[in-house]
């Protein structure tokens, strides 16, 4: 099984080695090799090869059949033009990939209830909400532009979505939905945005091939309010990549930390991106201090989504819900008092309980 690996900058490369310990362990325990090749995205491809997306990158991860993903980005790099922004060689590759659907899990483990900022009455024995964002389409990838007017200057970025891209994700949606609670929302502002109305028309007449499965349609502004309101409310969420990207984050913190979160992007086929949903974080790079289960949990959805398996998936969570138990922490999800762990140790740790 061969993955391209991007380990990307700041604490990308630190996240990834944890993450190619646990494949060592699920290798070693179910008895087959996964084939690795090391590619350079983002900044640190910017310093090597002049560019943030190099070719032999894209051509590596298309010949792959799964990508694993630290993150990219960082201060030394912000000052680029847009064009060869760390970021902007991510958005490149997600679109050359065809990744249309962002799964991002927001699960909270119930040993985390006291590291969430909510009520634990509001959260109960943990959460479990799945958001499915578009990812290259929207205001994102659209038109855009500055230019200079008398007195100032004038900038735009453009929202435009077609029947099409929002008929496959939403199929994709339905069929998740499906296979979990049957409940799927869509989040949308179809009270102001043309784009919105089109997303509605659009899920609302594919619902008729799902009777089994409940639709109702929140703007994204009530959406924002509800998920710190009554998280409990949600199985399924659909939406478009602006909305996706903030709700996502904060989705993020009624698990705790963003270091939580995996994500997996995918498009009809068994190949996938996957990447933890957090940054590159600088502020704690290099100090042995991030957590990896972000990126261990994107693990467990590669081996579910792309090599179906689901058991070796189930395995890496149960044992993150081990150690969990066991009060192990790293600092952004540590209570106070707690002792606290490094990454490297929260890794060791992962695969030792597997
Ligand atoms: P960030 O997600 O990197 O960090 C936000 C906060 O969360 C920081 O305080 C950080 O220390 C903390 N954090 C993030 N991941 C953590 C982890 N695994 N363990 C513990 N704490 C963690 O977001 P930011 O600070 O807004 O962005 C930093 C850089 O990352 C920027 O250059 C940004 O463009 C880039 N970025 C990249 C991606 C990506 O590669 N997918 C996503 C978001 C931001």
């Amino acid at each position: 099984m061969k993955i391209a690996v991007i380990s990307g900058d700041g604490i990308g490369s630190e996240i990834i080695a944890q993450g190619k310990k646990v494949l060592r362990t699920v290798a070693h325990k179910y008895n087959f090799d996964f084939e690795y090749e090391d590619v350079l995205l983002g900044g640190s491809a910017f310093d090597k090869k002049g560019t943030p997306l190099p070719e032999e990158t894209v051509e590596i991860c298309k010949n792959s059949e799964a990508v694993l993903l630290g993150a990219v980005g960082g201060p030394k790099w912000d000052n680029l033009p847009g064009n060869l922004r760390p970021e902007s060689g991510l958005l490149g590759m997600r679109k050359a990939l065809g990744v249309f659907a962002n799964l991002r899990p927001a699960i909270l483990f119930p040993e985390l209830v006291g590291s969430s900022n909510l009520k634990p009455e509001v959260l109960g024995r943990g959460l479990d909400i799945m958001i499915v964002r578009e990812l290259i389409g929207g205001a994102y990838f659209g038109e855009k532009g500055t230019v200079n007017i008398k007195g100032g200057q004038k900038a735009w970025d453009t929202i435009a979505y077609t029947s099409f891209e929002i008929d496959r994700i939403a199929r994709k949606s339905f069929e998740i939905a499906r296979k979990r609670n049957k409940r799927l929302t869509l989040v949308d502002k179809a009270n102001v945005l043309e784009s919105s109305k089109l997303w509605r028309k659009t899920v609302r007449k594919i619902s008729d091939e799902y009777k089994d499965v409940e639709v109702s349609y929140m703007y994204v502004d009530n959406a924002a309010m509800q998920l710190i309101r009554d998280p409990k409310q949600f199985d399924v969420i659909l939406t478009e990549n602006m909305f996706g990207d903030i709700l996502s984050d904060e989705a993020s913190m009624l698990t705790g930390s963003l270091g939580m979160l995996p994500s997996a992007s995918v498009r009809g086929d068994s190949f996938g991106l996957y990447e933890p949903v957090h940054g590159s974080a600088p502020d704690i790079a290099g100090q042995n201090k991030a957590n990896p289960i972000g990126t261990i949990m994107s693990i467990a959805m590669m081996l579910k989504y792309s090599f179906n398996m689901t058991t070796a998936a189930e395995d890496i969570k149960n044992a993150v819900s081990q150690v969990l138990g066991g009060g192990y922490r790293t600092v952004d999800i540590a209570e106070k008092d707690t002792e606290v762990i490094g990454t490297e140790e929260m890794g060791e740790l992962i695969c030792k309980y597997m």
